[in-house]
């Protein structure tokens, strides 16, 4: 009914309910299975990448997988570590790549050189002070016995002797190769650590 000019319409109450009641029934019929979920596919998604391990095994490898050396070369094995750092040999790949100035942020001592009774404090000093858990390399002949200078009044006689050692690469020097299976040693023995050992 058109009521006050043009484009004015008033609908009687009994034509509303009915358009209402139509739009209602139209919805009720379009509406008898529930939507499916659009997130269905998040669900696909995690199953895919789901990836369960232990708590030991996460921390092995984030440990082993950035191994950070302590500065302390005091002889001619260190040029084979300074080799094994550098491009061809690369040791970031295993994230070791920076080498700490201070002991307590690494928790890695390569000892590539020969030790005599006067370092040996330091040496000690700067292990005592590396951050825990913390591993040891003895690198070369000389950290492992002494090498030539063994019989040598002032020469200690294997790192052992004063820190415990986890690895021991032989070789006068080692060449970086062994240096790195070394480090591979210490990798395997890392990943066999559990929390539980540590108290
Ligand atoms: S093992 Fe050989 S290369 Fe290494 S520090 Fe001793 S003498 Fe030098």
């Amino acid at each position: 009914m058109e009521v006050g000019g043009a484009g004015k319409y008033v609908y009687p109450a009994a034509d509303l309910d009915r358009a209402e009641g139509e739009a209602i029934e139209a919805l009720k019929a379009g509406s008898q299975q529930p939507i499916s979920d659009p997130d269905r596919w998040l669900d696909e998604e995690l199953h895919r990448n789901m990836l369960l391990t232990t708590v030991d095994a996460v921390i092995n490898w984030a440990r082993r997988s950035s191994l950070w050396p302590a500065v302390s070369f005091p002889a001619c094995c260190a040029f084979e570590f300074i080799t094994a750092e550098a491009s061809r040999f690369d040791l970031s790949r295993f994230g070791m790549e920076i080498v700490r100035a201070s002991p307590r942020q690494a928790d890695l001592m390569i000892t590539a050189g020969t030790l005599t009774w006067k370092m040996a404090p330091n040496i000690k000093r700067i292990y005592d002070q590396m951050a825990e858990p913390k591993w040891v390399i003895a690198m070369g002949a000389c950290a492992i016995s002494g090498g030539i200078f063994a019989s040598s009044y002032n020469v200690v006689p294997g790192y052992n002797r004063i820190i415990p050692v986890d690895v021991y690469v032989p070789g006068c020097p080692p060449r970086p190769e062994a240096l790195i299976y070394g480090i591979r040693m210490l990798h395997k023995k890392i990943a066999k650590r559990s929390l539980l050992q540590e108290g």
